[in-house]
């Protein structure tokens, strides 16, 4: 009854691309693994904490875009 402790990826939310089908495992820090599947049709996994955080959005069809959006910066090497 913490309180402070929630599963904000479930079945059926979409994070990105990605709509949760179901969990697949969970390891010892109660992270889950889910199977999702993208908006382009592919099934792919991810863990629950990458989706929270958005680093898992699409099965990577969406590169071109992700890098363009979120990396301004980048290319200064
Ligand atoms: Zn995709």
């Amino acid at each position: 009854m913490g309180g402070t402790h929630r599963t904000p990826v479930k079945v059926g939310t979409k994070w990105g691309k990605l709509t949760v089908v179901k969990a697949i495992q969970k390891n010892e820090h109660s992270q889950v693994m889910w199977e999702v599947r993208c908006d382009c049709g592919v099934k792919t996994y991810a863990w629950g904490y990458n989706l929270v955080k958005g680093k898992k959005t699409h099965c990577g069809c969406g590169w071109p875009d992700a890098t363009a959006v979120n990396y301004p910066g980048m290319g200064t090497e």
